[in-house]
């Protein structure tokens, strides 16, 4: 069961977003460091919460901040909500591995709103699942063909699938 812990918030992250990206990442091909967008994401999160303690790197888990006992999880726009939920119910899931019970907050300091995150069993047994898949995803030798979303037009993989 220890190999459930052998992912990342940001491979979690990238299953819901894009299963392509997801195995680009993982295998090392990356381009997010040049990406403009992901420049104003790093922006907005220090920008936002620099009062507060710096990140937390605990394994493979690196959580933006801890406040009253709530992980919390800063993110630019809610548009992806999903991802960014199960991201933070995989910190929290982390956590709770290790003998920590703890629930997150996902905050959208632009749209100046947060949102309670919970684990309920349910959302435990689908994460659990979603680990599995991640690790079948990864392990296979290509990565799938990219299928046009609206993601891509943001995406910082956007040149490498499309040109
Ligand atoms: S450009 Fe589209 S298909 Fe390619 S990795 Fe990004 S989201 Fe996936």
């Amino acid at each position: 069961m220890r190999e459930q812990l052998n992912i990342t918030g940001t491979q979690l992250n990238y299953y819901f977003i894009c299963k392509r990206k997801l195995w680009l990442y993982c295998h090392d091909i990356t381009f997010e460091a040049s990406s403009d967008l992901v420049k104003i994401g790093k922006l907005i999160h220090k920008e936002s919460f620099k009062r507060n303690k710096k990140e937390i790197r605990i394994g493979n888990i690196s959580i933006d901040h801890i406040k009253d006992g709530v992980i919390h999880e800063v993110k630019k726009s809610d548009k992806i909500h999903e991802a960014h939920q199960y991201q933070l119910l995989y910190y929290i899931y982390y956590l709770k591995r290790l003998g920590i019970t703890t629930t997150g907050l996902l905050d959208y300091p632009k749209l100046k709103k947060s949102v309670k995150v919970v684990l309920t069993p349910q959302k435990q047994e689908f994460l659990e699942h979603t680990i599995k898949s991640i690790q079948t995803l990864t392990s296979a030798e290509k990565p799938q063909k990219p299928e046009y979303t609206p993601i891509c037009d943001k995406c910082a993989y956007a040149e490498y699938c499309w040109s």
